[in-house]
């Protein structure tokens, strides 16, 4: 797993790049959704998270 989606903001954070405000770990488990490519979590909803990601389309 690359990129791990928060159903709840729908952003979606790049686990190698993770940084402090991402707050992975703040993630509640059912709110958590793995992503092997970014192609598929933005096919799926998700927007990219402004720190780890940028360019965010929101
Ligand atoms: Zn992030």
């Amino acid at each position: 797993m690359k990129y791990l989606g928060n159903k709840n903001t729908m952003e979606v954070h790049d686990i190698d790049n993770e940084k402090k405000q991402c707050q992975l770990n703040e993630i509640k488990e059912e709110h958590k959704e793995g992503f092997y490519t970014l192609q598929q979590a933005h096919a799926a909803g998700f927007d990219n998270c402004h720190w780890c990601i940028g360019n965010s389309k929101r």
